[in-house]
């Protein structure tokens, strides 16, 4: 079939909502959330139902060493890349019903409105769910998706610990899900629809929000030092007051961010003072600072402010300083031309867009480093998640899905061939 002989709607936004709902009874939790950890029962019984909907489908399932599940629908040319599409089924321990879950099933209902207007794609259209996204009993997070692109090692036990004692591979194949080293899946594109998490788009009153990437996370921990003294008799003058230098400091920062650009997130969120006692000038202050943004040029920038401040310090509060980087994840571009399609798409069916970056990470973020990936966000109530009322209005999930089909049946359509 052509493209100009596609339906103007594919997807049955009903159906995706009667799947949403039947996911969520499993784990339920009173306050209309889920608890569906990873590699727990409740797991294991959300990955069989999904396998048995690929399966009625028509899908070949099949599992990899991480225990992620790649649901195939075939496409004409054989040995192409697929168009892999999907997210995670596991939960935070008081999650809602759509982080993850929605670009799973959404997927699932790509394929079978694929099915249902007849259409043969030239790619293979691949629904993936990657196991043990949210890092809640194993750590790392992302562990199914860094094991698919390489980042881990199959196997490698000591690479992923678990609070409670776990272990991972183990896991995998208690529940029934330790799948083939040898599975080999190429990616000519990897979509992934997920809630905002954040209020962006509900504030704007817009539906689809095209993702331009993830943003780069930046640690920075900072140590001030000055003197203990006595608190009530040390004159201002005399006094080399830690705290009152890390507050000038954060306030200070605060500005220096929001000159430097209005989406630059800067968050002193851990904070301890010595000797922390009611009457003594405290000496010493130690911050840790979180900076993110979508371009590494403007952490740099911020990150040599706040090293120039902590040394000015010395002057005007003499208290004198340190700054050490503790962790820097770069921030994610994803692909322009697979952008362009959702756009293209989602203005095809009249739906209004957003082009916003992503503020937590996601699996697609992996996905980028060895394929070209997107994300369509569709808006979180009160920009809430990881919360038991974490909700998405139908109309919200049906907009989405469609905006992802349409771009799915578009790079499926491709020939095959370098993209
Ligand atoms: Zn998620």
């Amino acid at each position: 079939m052509s493209a100009s002989a596609v339906p103007a709607r594919l997807t049955d936004g009903p159906r995706l909502w009667a799947d949403l709902m039947t996911m969520a009874g499993i784990g339920a939790l009173p306050a209309g959330g889920c608890c569906r950890l990873s590699l727990t029962d409740e797991d294991r019984q959300a990955r069989d139902l999904f396998a048995g909907w690929c399966r009625e489908a028509g899908c070949t399932v099949r599992v990899d060493a991480f225990g992620n599940m790649f649901a195939t629908r075939p496409g004409r040319a054989a040995g192409a890349g697929h168009v892999l599409v999907g997210s995670h089924l596991d939960t935070q321990p008081h999650g809602g019903r759509f982080d993850g879950v929605l670009g799973v099933l959404a997927g699932l209902e790509t394929v079978r409105a694929l099915n249902a207007a007849g259409i043969e794609t030239e790619r293979p259209v691949t629904v993936v769910n990657w196991t043990n996204e949210e890092g809640v009993r194993f750590q790392p997070g992302l562990t199914g998706s860094a094991g698919f692109v390489g980042a881990l090692t199959a196997g490698d036990e000591a690479a992923i610990t678990a609070a409670d004692g776990a272990r991972f591979f183990e896991d995998l194949h208690r529940t029934g899900y330790a799948g083939s080293a040898a599975l080999q899946i190429p990616v000519a594109g990897y979509y992934e629809l997920h809630i905002e998490q954040g209020p962006v788009l509900e504030q704007a009153g817009i539906a689809v929000g095209v993702v331009e990437g993830v943003q780069g996370v930046r640690w920075l921990a900072v140590t001030l030092t000055g003197e203990d003294r006595h608190a009530g008799t040390t004159p201002a003058g005399e006094r080399r007051d830690a705290f009152m230098a890390a507050a000038r400091l954060a306030l200070d920062m605060r500005t220096a961010a929001a000159l430097l650009s209005p989406d630059l997130r800067i968050t002193f969120g851990r904070v301890t003072v010595e000797p922390n006692s009611t009457n003594t000038v405290p000496g010493r202050a130690t911050l840790a600072i979180d900076l993110r943004h979508s371009q590494t040029a403007l952490l740099d920038r911020m990150e040599g402010e706040i090293r120039a401040a902590v040394a000015g310090l010395a002057g005007s509060e003499g208290v004198g300083g340190t700054v050490a980087r503790l962790m820097d994840v770069a921030p994610v571009h994803f692909d322009a031309r697979m952008q362009a399609i959702i756009a293209s798409a989602a203005e095809r069916l009249g739906i209004r867009t957003l082009r916003l970056p992503s503020g937590a990470m996601h699996d697609a973020s992996n996905l980028a480093t060895v394929a070209p990936a997107a994300m369509i966000f569709v808006p979180s109530r009160g920009g809430i998640s990881h919360n038991e009322s974490e909700w998405t209005e139908p109309q919200h999930v049906t907009e989405g899905c469609e905006v992802l089909a349409q771009a799915v049946l578009h790079h499926a359509l491709q020939p095959a061939g370098p993209w």
